[in-house]
């Protein structure tokens, strides 16, 4: 498995500390407003790292945080907590919009066909370990007291300019402002582990600390959590673009002055989704959500499939036009699939599957090059050497790591009447359930069993067979 290393700047053999153990951390939302599509994104490249690496017989161990406290909107600590600024906004306390949003995120995940990481833990549940690494810190000369906040001397860290690529004075450019902006702070890239005397003082969320009653800085609750759950040497970290710096940049930095040894070998970024004019950013508060993409009636499937049509990390310029094509193209590329019969004399054909799955590990193993294994399928569907049923167990097999829910049925003596109107039920009973008439959805099941058709929901997403 060949993967572009953020920390290197190359295309790197993926070699994992143990074997066929791969250690992942992913940085998860924060979680005081919807999931953009283009935060979507990143989970969806993450989630097909996750795959691959399982296709390729890895056996994978992921973590992701929510974040629930601390994320200033800026890094400086005069910005307002994002958390605060959603509860204050919807006239919910602080964990209610912890909650309500940390829901809203895992089903859009669901929709997406996103794996949940194995473990997920809340920020806001560790906060002894945070203590006890600041502690550690503070005594081996890594942080400072200043007007009693707790701060990480950049200084002291060895490499800290090597995940970003840039000098101290580039840096110092290229940041926002307020990333330098803190006048306790004693170099520019200093930052915040704990903070008790914040400018911004209605900080709700507070915990008792050797340094008197605050709550920790954004960056240490990534470090935290991944060492916690996975030791003190992950394989690889994951995150969008915008987390190289400050955020991975200072994660590296304290982590390797609290272990004193190197902790990440692999950093891999999910480059922006951009809109005509520009990135899309919650901050400047115009975003698109699924449940948005929905309404206009693009499946959320569809979403991954015009995701993983161009590479992670090439930016993709979304508009509507380009998810609408996308949406036409996965329609039409389902309904291709599910209009295959099979034969019940056909046979798999070894050689040329396995001449098809060597095309499709090549494609994911070089850096995740998930247009290739799109076209792919374009490809095996044309080949008029290959059979229904061995091209059904390639795309089966391929979706493994696409779950793009390509094939909703194994069509043995259906014809193509019935599967439209079989999909078109489905599709009205998704409707009836989504405006809450679950009188009509149950109906719409009814009359599909008198036609044999068996449905199974899960994970959002309704898959049907013909009774035998
Ligand atoms: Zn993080």
């Amino acid at each position: 498995m060949k993967l572009y290393n953020t920390l290197t700047k190359q295309i790197e053999d993926f070699i994992p500390n143990e074997k066929t153990k791969v250690k992942m951390y992913t940085c998860g939302p924060t979680v005081y407003n919807y999931a953009h599509i283009g935060n979507l994104r990143t989970y969806i490249f993450e989630d097909v790292l996750e795959k691959a690496l399982i296709y390729l017989g890895y056996d994978v161990k992921r973590v992701m945080n929510i974040t629930d406290v601390g994320h200033m909107e800026s890094d400086a600590d005069d910005g307002e907590d994002k958390m605060l600024k959603g509860a204050k906004r919807e006239g919910k306390s602080v964990l209610e919009i912890a909650a309500f949003y940390t829901k809203s995120f895992f089903q859009d995940l669901e929709k997406l066909n996103i794996n949940k990481p194995q473990i997920v833990e809340k920020a806001s549940d560790h906060i002894d370990k945070y203590i006890e690494m600041i502690k550690k810190l503070e005594n081996d000369g890594y942080a400072y007291i200043s007007n009693g906040n707790v701060y990480f001397d950049a200084t002291k860290a060895l490499n800290y300019y090597q995940l970003s690529g840039m000098n101290e004075k580039d840096l110092i450019i290229g940041a926002r402002e307020d990333v330098c902006e803190d006048e306790n702070k004693r170099n520019p890239f200093d930052f915040g582990l704990w903070f008790t005397n914040s400018k911004f003082n209605n900080q709700i969320l507070q915990w008792d600390s050797p340094w008197g009653r605050g709550y920790p800085g954004w960056h240490i609750e990534c470090s935290g959590i991944a060492l916690k759950y996975l030791g003190n040497k992950i394989d690889i970290h994951c995150g969008g673009v915008d987390n190289i710096f400050p955020h991975h940049t200072n994660e590296i930095a304290q982590s390797e002055a609290y272990t004193g040894e190197k902790w990440c070998n692999y950093w891999l970024h999910g480059e922006h989704l951009n809109i005509s004019n520009g990135k899309m950013s919650k901050s400047k508060g115009k975003f698109l959500t699924l449940e948005v993409l929905e309404k206009d009636g693009i499946r959320p499937l569809a979403y991954r499939f015009f995701v993983l049509q161009s590479h992670y990390r090439n930016q993709l310029v979304f508009s509507d036009e380009s998810v609408k094509i996308a949406n036409i193209a996965y329609t039409k590329l389902k309904k291709k699939i599910n209009s295959l019969t099979i034969d019940k004399d056909d046979i798999l054909q070894e050689d040329l599957i396995n001449k098809y799955r060597k095309d499709f590990i090549d494609s994911i193993s070089n850096d995740l090059n998930t247009a290739n294994t799109i076209t792919l399928i374009f490809d095996l569907l044309k080949d008029k050497l290959l059979n229904n049923r061995s091209k059904l167990f390639l795309i089966e097999d391929f979706e493994k790591v696409l779950s793009l829910n390509l094939i909703e049925v194994y069509n043995i003596d259906c014809d193509n009447d019935f599967i439209a109107t079989v999909e078109q039920k489905i599709e009205e009973r998704m409707v009836a359930k989504r405006n809450h008439n679950y009188e009509l959805a149950d109906k719409i099941r009814d009359e599909l069993k008198a036609m044999r058709v068996i449905l199974n929901d899960s994970k959002g997403i309704t898959t049907w067979k013909r009774e035998d």
